[in-house]
């Protein structure tokens, strides 16, 4: 297996923007703001060893691999990637956003200290791991119609 070894130029402190916890939550553990957070802020970035090319089509798939763009995916599978922590919610109060290369977690609601930061892992994900399973607090599970064509 091929894993481009670029970890080391990442400092984890610096993925992190906002204070947060990892405590238990309703779908294992979760992230959890430990500050108020703004709408339009930066929670933390979603880091871990970088694959590059055809290197993602020889990592065992895994619910951690995120595709960046057509040759560049992260596999957050790693303890120092704290974003993926985060648990899906069809209703989340945050999002994943990919600028210039690299993932953040953004915040789409105001978040207030004590509250689970989740976001909406989108409908190829939820299909494929969550489906009726879904245990969000949202009263509509946003896929769940459309995962039932199988
Ligand atoms: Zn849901």
């Amino acid at each position: 297996m091929i894993v481009n070894d670029n970890i080391k130029e990442i400092n984890t402190e610096d993925s992190v923007f906002k204070k947060i916890k990892i405590k238990k939550s309703y779908a294992g553990l979760g992230l959890f703001a430990d500050e108020d957070i703004k709408k339009g802020e930066k929670i933390i970035e979603y880091i871990g060893l970088i694959l590059l090319g055809d290197e993602a089509s020889e990592v065992k798939s895994n619910m951690y691999l995120f595709e960046v763009s057509n040759n560049k995916t992260i596999n957050g599978s790693v303890r120092w990637n704290k974003a993926r922590y985060i648990n899906h919610s069809c209703i989340g109060n945050a999002e994943s956003e990919i600028r210039k290369g690299r993932v953040y977690i953004i915040a789409v609601k105001n978040i207030k200290k004590g509250d689970e930061i989740t976001y909406d892992y989108g409908e190829e994900f939820f299909n494929e791991y969550i489906g009726k399973d879904c245990k969000c607090k949202a009263n509509k599970h946003k896929y769940l119609s459309k995962s039932k064509t199988k």
